[in-house]
C-alpha cells in the first residue's frame, strides 16, 4: 500500500482490489470476446454463483449496489406498491430515492427493530395496519445482510422473516452488499440464508469485498428475472465489455477467496472490538458480528483521532463511530489505532476535527 495513503477505517470500499480479482481481470484482457455478456467469462461467473448457491438461479452483473437494489425492487413492485425495510436500511438512507425512482413511485415503509434488524412481527403489523386502497400496498420486505450496523441475521431469523413475508403474499429481497461477511461469520451454506429461507432476490456485493466494481443480482425466484436485462439496459447498467465486470467474480469465487477475504475483515474487526472493549471510557454500541465495530468515544478522543489522520464516520443515528475493516486491513493497522485511542483517552490533548464527512 502507498504509505502516503494509509489504510483507514472509513469504509470497506476505500480498500483497493484484491489480487484474485486483479489477476482475473488481467486474464480476461486477451484477444477479442463477445460483448454484452455473451462471453465465456460471464457464463462461467454465472455458473460459479449457481454452484455456490446450489440452485439454478438467474444472475446479472451491474456496476453498483444502488442499481442492484433499486432495479431488483423495481422488478418486484408496481408503482402503487410499497417496500418494508428497517429505518436505517441503505435503500432508505443512502440511495437518493433510486428505489422509488426506478419503481416509478413504490413507497418505502420503515420499521424499527434492535440491532438494525427487521423483525417478523414488525412485518406483520405493518402489513395489517392498512389494507384499503388508499395506502400503497406492501409487496416486498427488504433485509440487509450483514446489516448497516454490522450485525447478522442467522438462518432461523431469515427463515422466520421469509415465512411471514411469503405467508402475507410478499416477496423477500436481501441487500447483500456485505453478504460474504455475514456468511463468513455464520459458517452455514449460502443456500441456508437465501433461497431455502425464503429470499427471492439477493443483491450480492462484490465491491466491498475486494472487487474494483460490481455487484451481482441473483434471482432465486427465476420468474421474477423475466426481462430484467431490459431494466439493466434502460438504467445504463448493462456493461458492454461485460467480461471485465464478470471475470473478477470468477477470480474471487474460485478457491473461496471471497470468503477468506470476508473472514479476514471480520477477524480484524474482532481484534479491534476486543482491544476497544479493554479500554475504559470506550463503549461498543452493537454486537460485532461482521466487519464493523461501532464505538462510542468522547468528542475529544474523536477529534484527536481525526487530527492524527484516522478516518471513520461518526454518524449519530447509528450510535457512535463506525470503524469498518476490509480485506486488506492489517493487524498492525488495528494495533496502531488502538494505541492512539489509549493515548487519547488518557491524555488531555485538545484537537480539532480534520476528517470531512462525505460518503459512506
Ligand atoms: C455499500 C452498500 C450498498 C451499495 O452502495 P453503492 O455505493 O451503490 O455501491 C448497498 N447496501 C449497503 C448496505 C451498503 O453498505
Amino acid at each position: 500500500m502507498n504509505s502516503d495513503r494509509p489504510r483507514n477505517f472509513a469504509s470497506d470500499n476505500n480498500a483497493g482490489v484484491c489480487p484474485e480479482a486483479w489477476e482475473a481481470m488481467a486474464r480476461a484482457n486477451a484477444d477479442h470476446s463477445p460483448a454484452y455478456g455473451s462471453d465465456d467469462d460471464t457464463k462461467a461467473a454465472c455458473d460459479a454463483i449457481r454452484d455456490i448457491f446450489e440452485t439454478g438461479c438467474e444472475v446479472f452483473f451491474v456496476f453498483n449496489g444502488t442499481a442492484a437494489n433499486s432495479l431488483a425492487l423495481a422488478t418486484l413492485c408496481q408503482s402503487y406498491h410499497s417496500v418494508i425495510c428497517h429505518q436505517i436500511a441503505h435503500i432508505e438512507t443512502d440511495e437518493c430515492g433510486a428505489p422509488e425512482f426506478y419503481s416509478g413511485g413504490s413507497k418505502i415503509l420503515l420499521v424499527d427493530g434492535p440491532h438494525g434488524k427487521v423483525s417478523p412481527d414488525a412485518v406483520e403489523s405493518t402489513v395489517h395496519r392498512r389494507n384499503d386502497l388508499h395506502f400503497p400496498k406492501p409487496k416486498v420486505v427488504s433485509v440487509t445482510q450483514s446489516t448497516e450496523v454490522g450485525t447478522v441475521y442467522d438462518p432461523e431469523e431469515v427463515r422466520r422473516i421469509g415465512a411471514i413475508t411469503h405467508g402475507l403474499g410478499l416477496s423477500l429481497h436481501m441487500d447483500g452488499a456485505r453478504f460474504a461477511n455475514a456468511l463468513a461469520e455464520l459458517h452455514c451454506s449460502p443456500k441456508d440464508i437465501t433461497w431455502r429461507a425464503g429470499v427471492d432476490v439477493l443483491c450480492l456485493g462484490g465491491t466491498k469485498n475486494g472487487l474494483a466494481v460490481g455487484e451481482a443480482v441473483v434471482f432465486f425466484n427465476r420468474d421474477r428475472a423475466r426481462e430484467f436485462e431490459y431494466r439493466c439496459k434502460q438504467a445504463g447498467q448493462l456493461c458492454s465489455k461485460m467480461r471485465y465486470l464478470s471475470a473478477p467474480w470468477l477470480g474471487v469465487l474460485r478457491d473461496g477467496a471471497w470468503l477468506r477475504h470476508a473472514a479476514h475483515a471480520n477477524a480484524m474487526a474482532r481484534r479491534l472490538e476486543e482491544g476497544l472493549a479493554a479500554i475504559d471510557d470506550v463503549g461498543i454500541a452493537f454486537p460485532r458480528q461482521a466487519n464493523a465495530v461501532f464505538a462510542r468515544f468522547d468528542d475529544r478522543v474523536i477529534s484527536g483521532l481525526y487530527s492524527r489522520g484516522w478516518q471513520f464516520y461518526d454518524f449519530i443515528a447509528a450510535g457512535g463511530c463506525r470503524l469498518m475493516c476490509s480485506w486488506d486491513t492489517a493487524p498492525a493497522d488495528v494495533d496502531a489505532f488502538l494505541h492512539d485511542v489509549r493515548e487519547l483517552v488518557h491524555s488531555t490533548e485538545d484537537q480539532r476535527p480534520a476528517f470531512p464527512v462525505q460518503q459512506h
